[in-house]
């Protein structure tokens, strides 16, 4: 069955039509690249499966509910349970030091500090940040917080992770370690990956792509040939 269903999701902000009736099911297991040019709806695409922002007409069904039936607690409980996040800009919390922020999910969820941070300090090893644990994000690269928060998406283990430009900021290396870590995750936890992303190299380790064009969306899977 679809872990994820978005059925005629329509967004407008003013005159401007970020979405335009995009379909589509994401599976379990499953790592989804979601293209398009820049201000083509990618990222309210993302926002929108995320349960961030609600669109105009049109449902997401996530593992069997409709996210908008749901309320507001309901919605912020499900995102911290069983959603995980990489935004582009601002999400890692300045006054925490980077092993508290990969550890702040956790927290939150019950677990003890110096069980979160052991939990937190293993992914930061595999994401090789680890040596940052004390510094504070504004005491950090670019990269480095960006590596850092994908750490931080990936310490609940997820159901579902919504990425966006998970690897803008890092190169090429990195870049691939990250969709490495991503497509594990997908496929040990049977959990779903939604990524944006304009860079082809970084498509090219997803299982499929959705290509979004000013607001529409195409299932290039529904493309190809039987
Ligand atoms: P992408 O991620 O593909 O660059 P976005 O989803 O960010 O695209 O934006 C789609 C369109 O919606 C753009 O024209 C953008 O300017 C507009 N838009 C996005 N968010 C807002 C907002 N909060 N207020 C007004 N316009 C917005
Ligand atoms: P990255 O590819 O990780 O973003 P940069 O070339 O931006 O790397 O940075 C290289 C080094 O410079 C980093 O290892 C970091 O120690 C330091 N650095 C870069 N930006 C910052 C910053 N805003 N604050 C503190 N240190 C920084």
């Amino acid at each position: 069955g679809s872990l994820l269903i978005a059925s005629g999701l329509c967004k407008a902000y003013g005159p401007t039509t970020a979405l335009d009736g995009a379909d589509f099911s994401i599976h379990p297991g499953e790592v989804v690249a979601v293209m398009g040019p820049s201000g083509s709806g990618k990222s309210t695409l993302l926002h929108c499966l995320a349960g961030i922002v609600t669109p105009d007409t049109g449902t997401i069904t996530y593992d069997g509910r409709v996210l908008s039936a749901m309320s507001d607690a309901e919605r912020s409980a499900l995102r911290r349970t069983d959603f995980g996040f990489v935004f582009q800009f601002g999400q890692l919390v300045p006054e925490l030091t980077c092993v508290e922020n990969v550890a702040l999910p956790l927290r939150l969820a019950g677990v003890k500090r110096r069980e979160a941070e052991r939990a937190a300090l293993g992914w930061m090893e595999r994401l090789e940040v680890d040596g940052l644990r004390a510094k504070r994000p504004g005491e950090v690269s670019g990269g480095q917080g960006q590596r850092v928060a994908v750490a931080r998406s990936l310490v609940t283990r997820p159901r579902v992770l919504f990425a966006d430009e998970p690897t803008g900021a890092l190169d090429s290396l990195n870049g691939e370690r990250v969709m490495q870590l991503f497509t594990e995750a997908a496929r040990s936890a049977n959990a779903a990956v939604v990524l944006v992303t304009h860079e082809a190299r970084v498509a090219a380790y997803s299982d499929r792509e959705i290509v979004v064009r000013d607001g529409k969306s195409r299932d290039m899977m529904q493309e190809l040939p039987a």
